[in-house]
């Protein structure tokens, strides 16, 4: 609750979807409200707003202010067409120069996502049914306008009706609004991003949030590479490998231990390791499982009876999903400071602050006590329970390193050790069931991360479930004893040491440490924040909403027999 409060004050707007959206209807109120001409000119994080504007009835557009299509009321708004493709850029604020740098971005965004990647070209907005705008911009052509957005929103992508109404999937025409008041390359970039949203939403605007998000960060990754604003939701995405690959900021606010939520932002990381390595790196895989999550292209066994969030069901008919999440475990734990040349996404040159984190442990000190582990360090199901430490220098060549680590819902773990000195990475092998073991021999000086994963996820729109394990890590191997003292006891803030009950000193710089199981009502994090009215009234909604949103998906998805 206090956590959007800040946020909106921030003018960061985050995701939200359908019910979960009403909190931002007031939200985005009080941000434009609030905006001024400073904000305006510098907004201090250029955000899409897509997936929070996404599914709000028209009557609550109309108080966001950006549902509507921008346009001045004598209708002599400027314009460029392009050439040969359907593509209208309107430039009610911003010149034509940025209406040029636009229009030439939409034709490079154009030839990845739909010659490239294979996604269907915009649908037009004015093909013989009520697409719910106001006029179609003039023309069938895709309409992105160039106009002021409140402050601290970079870009929108705003959807219409259903074309069809066949219940398997949702696709919509949609326009873009991009606000020019940012620099040349975030607007070019955010171009590319807002495109794919228009592909996604003519395919299925029912997908989930991370899925929308992650995929149209990959796309604008491919289409401008130089650009590298997208890597600052990466630092909230790697210091939360507790939560599901699956979950947005909304959905894991409850449990996290960072401020700055923009996981579905942070998790473009994801669509990226699955285009490189699962895929041939156009993005001709992120557009398959698109299509076959919409049931478009049936492969498999792909569920296409009801129209869920399915993007992780299609993925399943195509891969090994837990030898997978292990797999991008790995992938994204080789992040600075232990990124190397020739693994993980070393293509993307990442700075610093983007590597994984994880419980700080001595690794000489590891006692092999089995100990239960606590939500703010994971995993819930579908993230990874993480333990960092470095070999020591002195002693002997190497250290031994056991980890065994047990489900205690009986769900399917996976745990690798990945250890790095001097650029190479070795990574142990890994293990896959309700209980499993791995161990390694680390160098001396080598800096570890040891990854105990929830795998066991299997609905990309679940929300996230705590599935605390049984955790042993120790220099001999695990022989079985009993529960250890002082289980998943922490306290106090920032700087720490917890004591962990395995004999070892656990410091964390970024997280403290609950025993609840809660979203940390009375939480020292959040004591620290000072309340004010409109956030809290927002975020108390915000969670009765949430509340309402979930009885009411159980019963739009549950499956007719
Ligand atoms: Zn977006």
């Amino acid at each position: 609750m206090i956590r959007l409060a800040d946020r909106l004050r921030g003018g960061y707007i985050p995701c939200m979807s359908l019910p979960r959206a009403w909190p931002v209807v007031f939200g985005l109120c009080l941000v434009a409200a609030t905006a001024s001409p400073a904000a305006r000119a510098a907004p201090r994080r250029a955000t899409c707003a897509t997936t929070a504007l996404r599914d709000l009835p028209d009557f609550a557009r109309g108080t966001t202010g950006i549902g509507d299509r921008p346009a001045s009321d004598d209708g002599t708004d400027a314009f460029l067409d392009d050439d040969t493709l359907p593509l209208r850029v309107h430039h009610l604020a911003g010149g034509e120069a940025d209406a040029t740098l636009v229009l030439n971005e939409l034709r490079r965004a154009w030839a990845l996502q739909v010659d490239g990647a294979g996604f269907a070209p915009p649908p037009a907005d004015d093909s013989g049914f009520d697409a719910g705008f106001d006029n179609n911009g003039g023309s069938p052509a895709l309409d992105v306008y160039l106009a002021p957005l409140p402050a601290g929103v970079g870009a929108v992508t705003v959807s219409g009706r259903d074309v069809d109404g066949d219940p398997a999937h949702d696709r919509r025409p949609s326009f873009i609004v991009l606000d020019p008041a940012q620099s040349d390359d975030v607007l070019a970039a955010a171009a590319h991003h807002e495109f794919q949203h228009v592909l996604q939403f003519a395919i299925d605007a029912r997908e989930s949030v991370m899925w929308f998000e992650a995929t149209a960060v990959a796309f604008e990754v491919r289409g401008r590479p130089d650009v590298t604003s997208w890597q600052d939701a990466l630092p909230a995405f790697q210091q939360q490998p507790q939560a599901p690959i699956t979950a947005d900021g909304f959905q894991f606010a409850p449990f996290a231990t960072d401020d700055d939520l923009r996981l579905e932002y942070g998790a473009g990381l994801f669509a990226l390791y699955l285009d490189d390595v699962h895929g041939t790196g156009d993005g001709t895989f992120l557009h398959t499982l698109w299509q076959e999550a919409a049931g478009l292209v049936v492969d498999g066994d792909v569920d296409v009876t009801t129209n869920t969030p399915d993007w992780l069901t299609a993925l399943a008919a195509r891969a090994d999903v837990p030898a997978l999440l292990m797999d991008f475990a790995t992938w994204r734990a080789l992040t600075p400071p232990l990124a190397v040349s020739d693994d993980g996404p070393a293509a993307y040159d990442l700075p610093a602050g983007t590597g994984l984190r994880g419980q700080r442990v001595l690794l000489e000190r590891l006692s092999g006590t089995l100990r239960t582990t606590v939500p703010s360090e994971g995993p819930f199901v579908g993230g990874c329970q993480v333990t960092s430490a470095s070999a020591p220098t002195a002693g002997p060549a190497t250290t031994p390193v056991f980890v065994h680590a047990e489900s205690v819902d009986g769900h399917a773990l996976g745990a690798t050790i990945v250890a790095v000195r001097d650029g190479l990475a070795t990574t142990s092998d890994a293990s896959v069931g309700p209980v499993v073991d791995v161990s390694a021999d680390v160098d001396a000086g080598a800096e570890l991360l040891i990854l105990v994963c929830d795998v066991s996820i299997t609905d990309a729109d679940a929300d996230p479930v705590f599935a605390p394990v049984r955790l042993s890590l120790g220099t001999t191997p695990y022989v079985g004893e009993g529960e250890g003292e002082g289980e998943g006891e922490g306290e106090g803030e920032g700087e720490e040491v917890i004591d962990c009950g395995c004999g070892c000193d656990q410091s964390s710089s970024s997280s403290s440490s609950s025993s609840s199981t809660g979203p940390a009502a009375g939480d020292p994090r959040g004591m620290r924040k000072s309340l004010y009215a409109v956030g809290f009234f927002v975020g108390v909604f915000g969670f009765a909403v949430k509340a309402w949103r979930h009885r009411r998906r159980q019963r739009l998805y549950q499956k007719k027999p």
